[in-house]
């Protein structure tokens, strides 16, 4: 393979817990458009919000993916072993003049509009300075006020984001004194080349986000493609936050399966007593993003083995 056509994909999951059936679906997409490209497919641990983390579950995350055969390219990255180089990313959007502080508290922002994410629509009232008496607290980025972001996502298709008037001037540095997501996540995939960017469309709205900030950090554009989330009939998304059921690694094959159906890929007959590694054989080959659908319902009784 050249450089030129060199495909590095990843799979970036937050040990708060243990791998759960949503978290399989993204796992075993990015790996398999990964592998079906004949490319790396990288792990990378999304620890950067400490505060959420669960001692022990990344070891957990690991050792499940092993028993699932999701073999890894390299070595396994954490977000909180790389603050420098968020520091470093951080430090020359303040040189360009592109943060801000800002001393709002949350009860301060009440009130306002909503995000796209649900969150609140930050009203730009530090942009221009500090409120005098008092002392940053954040560090946002700053927005355009117009003008969309947009890109083509290989499953969703054209997706199209109004940055000032979605989202708004977004926390890069928190009160908390830790980076925020949104800017970690821009500097690991560039510093890791990763080339696609295959995951679950629970984080659809992050993406323009993080296309526009890649954009002023000078690094180049990956391609993307969001999978469908496992809802149930209500649209209840299948999370750890909805008490979503560890998969079980002594059992890989059954939520496997499951898995790779949801993904929209055929799952003949004989795959249902295969050996793990014939089952990623087979479906690696077989593989076709195209047949990912956009979104998918999980069938009740699938939902509900998978959450409690
Ligand atoms: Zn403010």
């Amino acid at each position: 393979m050249t450089a030129a056509s060199v495909y590095r994909g990843r799979f970036a999951p937050s040990p708060t817990g243990p791998l759960h059936f949503g978290s399989l679906i993204a796992a075993a997409g990015s790996f398999l458009d990964a592998r079906a490209c004949g490319g790396e497919w990288l792990l990378r641990m999304e620890d950067v919000d400490l505060p959420r983390c669960v001692a022990g579950a990344d070891t957990q995350i690991l050792n499940t993916l092993e028993a699932f055969g999701l073999e890894w390219n390299g070595e396994v990255a954490y977000q909180s072993q790389r603050t420098e180089k968020y520091r470093t990313a951080f430090d020359s959007l303040i040189k360009a003049g592109q943060v801000f502080p800002c001393s709002c508290t949350r009860k301060q922002l009440a009130g306002g509009a909503t995000a796209i994410d649900g969150g609140q629509l930050y009203d730009g009232r530090c942009r221009g300075a500090l409120v005098p008496g008092t002392s940053a607290r954040a560090w946002r980025l700053r927005v355009p006020d117009e003008g969309v972001i947009a890109f083509d996502d290989l499953i969703q298709g054209r997706v199209e984001q109004e940055l000032g008037r979605d989202v708004g001037d977004f926390v890069l540095l928190r009160a908390d004194g830790l980076f925020a997501y949104q800017l970690a996540v821009v500097v690991d995939d560039h510093e890791q080349g990763i080339t696609h960017v295959v995951r679950g469309a629970d984080l659809l709205d992050s993406t323009p986000r993080q296309i526009y900030l890649n954009s002023l950090l000078g690094y180049s554009p990956a391609v993307y493609a969001h999978l469908p989330v496992a809802v149930d009939a209500n649209g209840d998304k299948l999370s750890k936050q909805t008490l979503a059921t560890p998969v079980d690694p002594t059992r890989p094959l059954p939520s496997l399966l499951a898995a790779l159906r949801f993904l929209g890929q055929p799952v003949p007959d004989e795959l249902t007593d295969a050996d793990i590694g014939d089952v990623w054989l087979w479906t690696v080959s077989q593989w076709r993003i195209t047949d990912v659908p956009r979104r998918r319902t999980l069938p009740a009784s699938e939902f509900s083995t998978y959450s409690r």
